[in-house]
């Protein structure tokens, strides 16, 4: 089990904000996150690619 912090910007203000992804349960998973700036629902959602894990984000309306 592994705790990764990844970065990633807000789609709706553009703003750096980050998520604790637990490797163990969160890869394949669909999370909303408020965003830490203009407090926006964000989808994210977690995947792993070579290797890494990755984010794909989305606004909650997508
Ligand atoms: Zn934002």
């Amino acid at each position: 089990m592994e705790i990764i912090d990844c970065d990633f910007y807000c789609p709706y203000c553009q703003q750096s904000n980050d998520i604790a992804v637990d490797t163990s349960c969160d890869i394949g998973q669909q999370l909303i996150q408020d965003c830490r700036v203009c407090c926006s629902p964000i989808e994210i959602h977690v995947f792993e690619w070579d290797g890494d894990i990755q984010l794909d984000i989305r606004t909650d309306s997508e």
